[in-house]
């Protein structure tokens, strides 16, 4: 076995988009052309339609049955490619940040005719602030949208990109011919009206080549023509060094949907694509070429199924080898722990597997032991970093409503935490619990899985905030810091943690508060070092 030649192998990426772009689709096209499955329709589609719980519950039982739709592997040429889920409805956001920590690369995909929207923009953000190198897809050709230089503009100013097109539409809508590809210089053309059938294509190395104005007459062929004209006029060339850096991001056209444009991409992805990154941790920076295992858990999944109250803890592997039966050391229990069965997954299926390298994601079974943000190692003390939580936008109380059950409501909101569900605040003054979520629709998932998993009932309460606040005071001991403490005493918190948070009202009061405690520092997201 060759450690390097494996980590090479490898491709780690997430597919972001706001819903509805055309996600789940893509991911299907993608697993076709790696054989890995059959026919269309193979992967479920993890939308929440309705925002309604009882369609959340729904998704949730199937994947309960099939948890590996969060990660999607397969072969395609000689790379083992790892896709991870991330959910685009917006009460799920936390979960797609988390699962951003442990991407290598992603892919945004855009509606061509809705341009940018609000997710995309959200998602973006978050992997420009880390460097993810970025590849951009634009979807939906196959009907009108938006022109292709004023949505290239778009992508630049409202996703602060700088990017440089590897493909051009030829045509758009009814009149989409096919596709220029830039970066192997050759076209794709459907031919005759069929837009469903892949094989229709034929490949057109000169663009001078008289032949054009036949295949895709004089007009076509000269608004063509012009277009790459003014797109190596405009656009910087392609830089895989820049690219990989996330400072300048490839962009391709097509139609998921009728399988357009996607191999192009996927080809060039295979070429640029980056294997394992290393990553940084609180005591060092780790390489994936070090033969020691670590790892770190990005996610936490519960399973559904009353029968069985495991859950599925989906570790990262950074570097080195993970293997079965083999004890690590989980470094906040300070426990070795060995694993019997670690799952690995393979398009939509999961299986038992022996090694697992850097850039693969294992699932563990878990009764309790992880949280989001574990490391595991072969003995050494290392924390990865890097997976904050964000400010909530709805707060409530939270009350027992079964006097008999007050122990089962504490480990349920315990775990439901852990999984990262939605985050748990308990206010320094009295000890009463806050939960804080980003969409309202969690609400109603906690209150149906403590009952449904564990026995216990609860009530909500509002509680007026507005935002959680991480609290870093440049000095404990000075007054400043003192009196803020005892005149907020109202709206402070610890949260699970054990860090500070004032949990501010209105922005108004928020604002009164940053001007009157200048030493004291708040900061939307729990990692500020
Ligand atoms: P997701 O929410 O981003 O996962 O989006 P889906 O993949 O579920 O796609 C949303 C809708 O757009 C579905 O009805 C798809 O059939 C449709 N769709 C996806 N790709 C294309 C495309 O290339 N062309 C057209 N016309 N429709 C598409």
């Amino acid at each position: 076995m060759d450690f390097k030649k494996e980590i090479d192998k490898r491709r780690t990426f997430g597919i972001i988009s706001h819903p509805d772009a055309g996600k789940t689709t893509l991911t299907e096209k993608l697993l076709l052309f790696g054989g890995a499955i059959q026919e269309a329709g193979a992967v479920k589609s993890n939308k929440i339609k309705k925002s309604a719980t009882s369609d959340f519950m729904e998704i949730e039982r199937q994947r309960g049955i099939s948890v590996a739709t969060s990660v999607l592997a397969f072969l395609y040429q000689d790379k083992k490619i790892n896709i991870l889920d991330t959910p685009g409805h917006k009460d799920f956001a936390e979960d797609t940040f988390r699962t951003l920590t442990a991407v290598d690369s992603v892919i945004v995909v855009i509606d061509v005719a809705k341009g940018v929207e609000e997710q995309t923009e959200k998602l973006v953000e978050v992997c420009r602030m880390r460097n993810i190198p970025m590849i951009v897809f634009i979807n939906k050709l196959d009907r009108e949208g938006k022109d292709a230089f004023d949505l290239l503009d778009e992508v630049e100013q409202k996703l602060g990109l700088q990017v440089t097109p590897l493909s051009f539409p030829i045509g758009m809508g009814y009149d989409f011919k096919g596709i220029y590809n830039i970066y192997e210089k050759n076209i794709n053309l459907f031919s005759g009206d069929s837009k469903k059938d892949i094989e229709d294509t034929i490949a057109f190395d000169d663009l001078e080549n008289p032949e054009l104005e036949n295949l895709i007459g004089t007009e076509t062929a000269l608004n063509l023509r012009e277009n790459l004209e003014l797109v190596s006029g405009v656009y910087p060339e392609f830089d895989k060094a820049k690219y990989l850096e996330g400072e300048l991001q490839p962009v391709f056209f097509g139609s998921a949907l009728n399988n357009f444009g996607v191999r192009e991409m996927l080809d060039c992805f295979i070429e640029i694509a980056p294997p394992p990154r290393d990553k940084r941790a609180e005591e060092r920076l780790v390489k994936a070429e070090e033969k020691n295992l670590t790892g770190f858990v990005f996610k936490i999944h519960a399973n559904m199924d009353p029968k069985h109250r495991d859950r599925l803890a989906f570790i990262k592997i950074v570097s080195g080898t993970f293997e079965r039966n083999k004890p690590y050391l989980h470094v906040r229990h300070k426990k070795k722990l060995k694993f019997s069965s670690p799952n690995a997954f393979f398009a939509e299926k999961k299986e038992i597997v022996d090694v697992s390298f850097p850039g693969d994601i294992v699932g563990l079974h878990d009764t309790g032991n992880f949280k989001i943000g574990d490391t595991l190692t072969e003995g050494e003390n290392l924390h990865f970093t890097g997976i904050p939580s964000f400010s909530p936008e709805h707060f409530r109380y939270i009350n027992n409503a079964d006097p008999m059950k007050a122990k089962q409501l504490n480990k349920g909101i315990d775990q439901l935490m852990d999984e990262g569900v939605a985050q748990l605040f308990t206010l320094e003054l009295n000890g009463r619990k806050v939960i804080g979520t980003v969409g309202a629709l969690q609400y109603e998932v906690i209150q149906y899985r403590l009952e449904h998993e564990y026995g216990a009932k609860c009530s909500y309460e509002n509680f007026p905030a507005y935002k959680a606040c991480w609290v870093e005071a440049e000095d404990e001991t000075n007054e400043e810091f003192k009196e803020f403490k005892r005149v907020k005493q109202k709206f402070l918190a610890k949260d699970k943690q054990g860090q500070l948070v004032f949990l501010a009202d209105s922005q108004f009061s928020l604002q009164m508060t940053q001007q009157k405690y200048p030493s004291v520092k708040l900061h939307f997201t729990s990692e500020f070092q």
